[in-house]
């Protein structure tokens, strides 16, 4: 299919063939970014696009829904069975729309919600300033333990009780460590709070077992479908029954129109493959991959934030090593190591250069690199600090990232033929 477009559209074509080389030629180290199956990207890029189905399955407001209605109800199913939830809606454009419709769901606006700070790994939609969701709502935040890193339940339980929020949001987009949400539903529970629980980053831990569901515990469950779950981009809601009238209707009619059916197609097959013995394999080597390059980095001197991981990120702290994370991140770049830059909890440097650098497996565990690469992409960043104005070193750094893409080809990926050298 993508060979055709050379025909059609030559100029695009040729970036798209640049952007598939560059995909394959680098190590993704962004904990957010995967690599879907060939079936997920097939789906993604097929004729569903072409459909307007406003409304949900059996209540539409366009005919011609004979197929999309039975996609829309497979994708559904298949979320309520691989998340264990009594409801599931997979119109969400996004995690940050998810998100909102989320609240919108719960509460009127100007009432109050409290989620992570960003700058200590919480993401925008939680509330943070620069966010609609801010102006929406009224808006408090919790840091974590300046410390420890970690989320300090006792602050947290404070803060709920002086604020009284009336939505709790428990997840990060930038947590080394296991989230306890069964605490978070207690203190919501103290103050009468709803608890909508976004697990965006790791809902493929969380479906393979790994990292404990907040299913059980959460009024609303929000994810992303496109990082460590490996669909294509777009988000979806989980909830109780007795959430499910008002969870829909915050999406369709309250904040989208039509929804993005070959995105939603493509949902239902990235859930389809995670619900497999091979995914949750895949899922437990992100994080035993995590692990592997965590330590290693320790063993060269650097600092992570919480001293390491239990999932599949790691935030490095660089004030150590007098290496601003931006310029590390550039380097690193320059090397074909893409990462990036991110505060660290406390960060008293400004969050367009700040001290921290973020890694993440979950795309080179898809590549189907193990703990020995971990450890080789560990001496690869540790080389490039050490090196950070030799560009020759970079550059030599560059060409074994290359050999090493090489080794582990990016499976099922639109290879071009002939034109995909990396
Ligand atoms: C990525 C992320 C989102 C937003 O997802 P988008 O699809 O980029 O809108 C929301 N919450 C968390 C915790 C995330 O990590």
């Amino acid at each position: 299919m993508i060979n055709a477009l050379e025909q059609y559209d030559p100029q695009i074509f040729e970036l798209i063939r640049q952007e598939s080389a560059r995909q394959s030629g680098s190590i993704r180290l962004i904990p957010s970014e995967n690599y879907v199956s060939r079936a997920v990207m097939l789906a993604s890029g097929s004729c569903l696009t072409n459909k307007y189905a406003e409304g949900y399955p059996g209540r539409r407001y366009y005919e011609g829904q004979q197929v999309t209605d039975l996609i829309e109800r497979t994708a559904q199913e298949r979320a309520k069975k691989l998340f264990k939830a009594d409801h599931a809606n997979v119109q969400p454009y996004s995690g940050s729309v998810a998100n909102l419709a989320a609240y919108a769901a719960l509460i009127e606006p100007g009432e109050t919600i409290m989620g992570m700070s960003l700058s200590h790994g919480g993401h925008l939609t939680h509330g943070w300033k620069v966010s609609l969701t801010s102006k929406f709502f009224n808006s408090v935040s919790y840091p974590v333990n300046d410390k420890t890193g970690l989320l300090d339940f006792d602050q947290i339980r404070d803060l709920a009780k002086k604020h009284r929020p009336k939505v709790i949001i428990s997840g990060a987009t930038a947590y080394p460590r296991v989230i306890d949400f069964e605490i978070f539903g207690q203190i919501a529970k103290e103050v009468g709070a709803y608890l909508v629980s976004d697990i965006a980053h790791i809902a493929g831990l969380v479906v393979a077992g790994i990292h404990k569901s907040p299913v059980p515990y959460a009024d609303i469950v929000s994810t992303t479908t496109h990082k460590t779950l490996r669909g294509p981009r777009g988000g979806m809601l989980l909830c109780r029954q007795e959430h499910a009238k008002n969870v829909d209707k915050a999406v369709f009619p309250g904040l989208q129109g039509g929804p993005h059916m070959h995105t939603l197609t493509a949902i239902a097959v990235a859930m389809a493959e995670a619900d497999t013995p091979e995914f949750v394999a895949y899922a437990k080597q992100i994080v035993k991959n995590a692990k592997a390059l965590a330590e290693k980095l320790l063993e060269y001197g650097f600092n992570l934030v919480t001293g390491g991981t239990d999932n599949h990120l790691i935030l490095i702290d660089l004030r150590n090593k007098d290496i601003p994370g931006k310029k590390l991140a550039k380097a690193l770049d320059r090397a074909r190591i893409v990462t990036n830059y991110n505060t660290i909890p406390g960060d008293p440097a400004p969050p367009m250069n700040p001290n921290g650098v973020r890694l993440g497996t979950p795309a080179v565990t898809t590549r189907g690199m193990k703990e020995p690469e971990a450890e080789k992409i560990a001496d690869f960043i540790n080389t490039v600090a050490q090196n950070i104005d030799n560009e020759s070193v970079i550059e030599q750094v560059g060409k074994e990232v290359l050999l090493l893409c090489s080794q582990f080809p990016v499976p099922e990926h639109f290879i071009i033929p002939g034109r995909n050298s990396i």
